[in-house]
């Protein structure tokens, strides 16, 4: 279908974007009139295809080698970016005046197989057995550690106050190694289940009552869903966290670290005389309400564990376009798309093409961010709010990037008033609807509902809620921060699901994200001009977006509706 054919079916918004700017006569307002009259004025911005499919062509080309954060293929990337900021005049907002903020990596993976020990009442102690009893966990913080202590079972390990659920009710892990389950119950909304079952979260629960390590078992179903034996293949895959201020990996909760994962049949040693049933808890735990009642176990543990480690470099990139209104302009919108991708394919075949070029994913989100700034740049009105453009490293690694920026902000995180995060948006098609994980949850998804209906396209809801998206990319770090914010993508309308779920197939993290994908680069220019309009409205509100009333995310991480009243 060509594009010709789709501005007739569609709206006069996708006119607008239809033309090349630099070739580019200024679209008719009245056509623009036409499809805002309700939601107000569209700005006078038209996005340019060609400009896009430039930084694309540049990003995903194979001398970048898949940009991998750590790589001179991503330094090259970076440096890329920082010279269209200068370009395009936006302020350099990285370390000291420069547009790179430097992010220091640690990658870590278990060196050899560390040993487990379970002592029973009885005073006799019984080793596991590596890879079928236990695996090791690799630690961010130590090369070498062992911790010894006594072993309590806390159920899933969940702790939410919203559901009045606290799975360590009546129980003492003062001290104590906590044994927990993979996951949370399956009737727990999927995004809020998302952060509940996120190992962060759990541990942090955890060293909040005195736990000194935690050790995980899968239920039934996530050994279905993971089996231990892939854990066990998997094992000496390289982690990576970013190191902190005493040179180490910066993990949350250091004082309970992930110690270890336990088979089935390492679990029924360590329960071993146990007062509850290991049996009976894990069908509680497979019921959707999953309530399962923790206990005391009759084992000591002791954990040795050898972590082998490699410190790389690498880097943010951040922009600044500054506010016009004298209060308002401290305040900031966050851009953010990340810049990295995977790198090469290791144990590819002689002549196999083995660079992941990441066109998709997300050189297309870099290129929209770059346009969007272009857009701000040229526009005669400037926002009122600062706009920090921030392309951020090793997403692919752990949203790692992200989460150096939220936790060593280069503004200050008090006023950063909202983040708008694009991560591979697959434009493919003409897209007629967007998606913003996280919109229902804060004003911001308003904002994105008004630009939604001034372009006259749609917004709508998850069409993958079992994924939990809205956990799984860049923006969540700033939501842990307690910054209102949406992850921006396509939607599934007009050929989009089909278009979505083949890449998802055929080209994701794999060589055949390029540039011979048939992209559509006014596709790009309308998303671009989407999420300009999203960011200028949210520059120019009168009141900063706040968390709804109630939301989960904003009563964990931002009681009062933003970062500037959080804890
Ligand atoms: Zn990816």
């Amino acid at each position: 279908m060509s594009f010709i054919r789709r501005v007739a079916l569609a709206s006069a918004a996708l006119l607008m974007v239809a033309q090349p700017v630099l070739a580019a006569t200024p679209p008719k307002a009245a056509a623009v009139q036409k499809v805002t009259k309700k939601a107000g004025p569209v700005s006078d911005f038209a996005p340019s295809a060609d400009i896009i499919k430039t930084h694309m062509t540049f990003l995903a080309d194979d001398l970048l080698e898949g940009r991998e954060a750590g790589t001179r293929g991503y330094d090259i990337a970076a440096n890329y970016v920082a010279a269209q900021y200068a370009l395009l005049g936006v302020k350099p907002a990285g370390d000291n005046g420069a547009y790179l903020q430097r992010v220091p990596l640690i990658s870590f993976r278990p060196a050899g197989e560390g040993a487990m020990t379970v002592t029973g009442a009885d005073g006799k102690a019984v080793a596991l057995t590596f890879g079928e009893d236990f695996l090791p966990t690799p630690q961010a913080q130590a090369t070498d550690l062992t911790v010894e202590a006594p072993v309590v079972f806390v159920g899933y390990g969940v702790v939410d106050p919203t559901r009045n659920r606290d799975d360590y009710a009546g129980l003492d892990v003062k001290g104590k190694i906590v044994v927990m389950l993979g996951g949370a119950p399956a009737s727990i909304q999927t995004e809020e289940r998302a952060h509940l079952s996120s190992p962060n979260t759990k541990r942090a629960e955890a060293e909040k009552r005195g736990a000194v390590g935690v050790i995980t078992l899968s239920t039934p179903s996530g050994e279905k869903r993971r089996p231990f034996k892939a854990g066990v293949a998997g094992m000496k895959a390289w982690r990576v966290v970013w190191r902190n201020a005493q040179d180490v990996g910066a993990i949350r909760a250091p004082g309970a670290p992930s110690l270890a994962s336990l088979s089935q049949a390492g679990a029924a040693k360590l329960f071993a005389g146990a007062a509850g049933s290991l049996d009976a808890a894990m069908a509680e735990a497979e019921k959707p309400e999953g309530v399962v009642k923790g206990f005391p176990l009759a084992t000591k543990v002791k954990i040795e564990l050898k972590t082998e480690v490699e410190k790389r470099e690498s880097s943010n990139v951040v922009g600044v376009i500054e506010g016009s209104d004298p209060t308002l302009k401290a305040q900031t919108i966050i851009l953010s798309a990340h810049l990295d991708h995977i790198g090469i394919k290791p144990n590819a075949k002689p002549g196999e093409d083995a660079i992941n070029n990441g066109a998709l994913d997300n050189a297309s989100g870099i290129a929209t961010l770059l346009e969007v700034a272009r857009g701000f740049k040229n526009s005669k009105v400037r926002p009122k709010r600062s706009i920090i453009l921030l392309a951020v490293t090793a997403e692919e690694k752990g949203l790692v990037g992200s989460d150096y920026f939220a936790n060593n902000p280069t503004v200050k995180k008090a006023d950063i008033a909202a983040n708008v995060n694009l991560d591979m948006p697959v434009l493919l098609y003409p897209f007629t609807d967007v998606i913003a994980f996280g919109a229902n949850r804060s004003t911001v998804g308003d904002a994105v509902k008004h630009a939604a209906d001034r372009l006259g396209i749609g917004l709508s809801g998850d069409p993958l809620p079992e994924e939990g998206l809205f956990t799984r990319s860049d923006h969540y770090r700033f939501v842990e921060q307690g910054v209102p914010s949406v992850f921006l993508m396509t939607g599934f309308q007009n050929g989009g699901e089909k278009a979505f779920t083949t890449f998802l197939k055929t080209n994701y993290h794999h060589p055949a994200d390029d540039l011979k994908q048939p992209i559509d680069y006014q596709a790009a220019a309308k998303f671009a001009l989407v999420n300009y309009e999203i960011a200028r409205e949210l520059a120019n509100a009168p009141a900063r977006p706040t968390w709804k009333k109630g939301d989960f995310f904003g009563a964990a991480f931002a009681p009062a509706g933003h970062p500037s009243a959080a804890k």
